[in-house]
């Protein structure tokens, strides 16, 4: 079994008091490793060290922090197989959607690290003569990001890079579900020569160490990705101490597919947006509102490629469809494939699957004649389920996938040149998609979202200056 994986704090691995351990969601007899699970006071330590390193980081020079940021990216490159693999084997993603992840990691600390070079600010004329007006971004100092187990490697990427380039020190609290990749990450960031108390690692719960770092006044903001309970109570925690705080959170995203769409590209964008990575995605396409002239030939085709989809052990040679991320999870995917019986649905798949070794394997589901008042088509599920609604024309759809108390990522399947501009104007998502799934995004462009699903700034891009900096207006006088 090894050792306890430790945590990072103030450049030193440290044992906590209690471990817990990680298991293989494709093979539950694999035990992946122990990890340290952390307590109040390893937040407290690490807050403390990265306090003690905040001001030499924010003064280093941008240059420093590029090439620290480029390092990692290059470290990442050289072992991606190792990673990808280790990835598959906790998360329960296929190998080369793991690979993708990886990748998709390495490019998010390679574009940051051009980032460092490039904050700028403003110079402006005072409206009092003799003033000169200066307006410059700084860190906030002291950040802490707390990550979800479906990206293990990717969210975390897109948040510690830019907190780092802009001179801010992290504490990092990832998802108790999967700590083997950020754990593997953060030896990663270590080993390329971050200063001790500059990146920190805290493994262990949300309810112990997250809510430790909710409270601790040296952590001036957190980022936060994952479910909207989580999200409101930590925005409840996070307003007595006063920080800045990014949340992004579930989805429950509308796919319009109309009737002049081109058939194969609805069916290509929606298999792929509803199933791939076991559906485990916050832009997944879980409703698809498909026009009644299209609706017949869309199912039938939809419904072939979902039941050919390959379901097996992650690790596994041509599967397409990994096990669900944890037992929890599969219990309940499976109780809302029976509330959609329940409500009236036609379901197609969506049973339990037993293959050679016992994981959390689950066939893809289809709802069919579903309804968006159906808890089952209104409430984020989170596994390889999809509901299809049925509509007569482009207003009442766009309606529909406006009526959710979401607002991540939609999308249209349409050759009308109208209808996609029309929606992208009035779809009420902040991020909206033509002829391609809801999910897969670029990582230079800003991810976010509106309604339940995000508050506070845009990730990613140029745009995650807003959250991991605060702006200074300086004025001179001079005479
Ligand atoms: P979760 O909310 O259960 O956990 C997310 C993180 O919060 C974990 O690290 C957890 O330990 C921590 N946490 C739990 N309780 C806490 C508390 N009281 N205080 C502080 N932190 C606490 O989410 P999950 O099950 O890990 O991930 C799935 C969810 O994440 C889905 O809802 C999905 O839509 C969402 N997600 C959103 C995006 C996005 O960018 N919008 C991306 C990926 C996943």
């Amino acid at each position: 079994m090894g050792e306890v994986q430790r945590n990072l704090i103030g450049g030193v691995w440290r044992e906590a008091k209690e471990s817990s351990e990680n298991r293989n969601p494709s093979d539950i007899s694999d035990l992946i490793g122990l990890y340290a699970r952390g307590g109040a006071q390893d937040v407290s330590d690490a807050a403390d060290a990265a306090q003690a390193a905040a001001d030499g980081w924010a003064c280093d020079t941008p240059q420093a922090r590029a090439d620290l940021l480029d390092r990692v990216a290059t470290s990442i490159t050289a072992c991606e197989d190792e990673l990808a693999r280790a990835l598959a084997r906790e998360e329960g993603k296929v190998l080369p959607e793991a690979l993708s992840e990886v990748r998709r990691a390495a490019q998010v600390f390679r574009y940051f690290s051009g980032e460092a070079l490039r904050l700028s600010g403003d110079a402006l004329a005072s409206v009092r003569a003799g003033v000169d007006v200066e307006v410059t971004r700084e860190p906030l100092g002291v950040v802490g990001i707390i990550t979800p187990w479906n990206f293990p490697i990717a969210i975390p990427a897109w948040k510690i890079a830019p907190a780092l380039a802009y001179g801010n020190c992290v504490v990092f609290k990832p998802s108790e579900q999967t700590p083997g990749s950020a754990h593997l990450l953060a030896e990663i960031i270590h080993t390329a020569g971050c200063p001790a108390g500059v990146f920190n690692l805290v493994m262990g719960r949300g309810s112990i160490v997250g809510e430790a770092m909710a409270a601790d006044v040296r952590i001036k903001g957190i980022s936060f990705t994952g479910s909207v309970p989580v999200g409101r109570q930590l925005a409840a925690a996070c307003a007595a101490s006063m920080k800045k705080l990014q949340m992004e959170m579930g989805g429950k995203n509308p796919m319009i597919v109309m009737d002049d769409a081109d058939l194969g590209t609805a069916v290509s964008a929606c298999l792929n947006g509803a199933y791939f990575q076991t559906g485990q995605r916050c832009t997944a396409s879980s409703r698809l509102i498909v026009q009644s002239g299209i609706h017949d030939a869309f199912v039938d085709a939809l419904a072939r490629q979902m039941q050919a989809l390959k379901v097996g052990h992650a690790l596994e040679e041509g599967m397409q469809i990994g096990p669900v991320a944890s037992a929890n999870q599969l219990k309940g995917n499976l109780s809302y494939v029976a509330l959609a019986a329940e409500e009236g649905c036609e379901v197609l798949g969506g049973e339990q699957l037993n293959r050679d070794t016992e994981g959390n394997f689950q066939a893809p589901a289809l709802f069919l004649n579903s309804s968006n008042d159906m808890r089952s088509a209104r409430e984020e599920i989170f596994g390889p389920c999809a509901s299809v609604i049925r509509v007569d024309g482009f207003d009442e759809a766009v309606a529909l996938a406006n009526d959710t108390p979401f607002g991540l990522s939609s999308g249209i399947c349409t050759t009308n040149l109208r209808f996609a501009r029309e929606f992208r104007r009035r779809s009420a998502a902040g991020m909206v998609m033509v002829n391609l799934p809801t999910a897969g995004v670029d990582y230079h462009v800003p991810f976010g979202g509106r309604k339940g699903s995000s508050f506070g700034a845009r990730e990613q891009g140029s745009y995650a200056a807003e959250f991991y900096t605060s702006v200074k207006t300086a004025y001179v006088y001079v005479g």
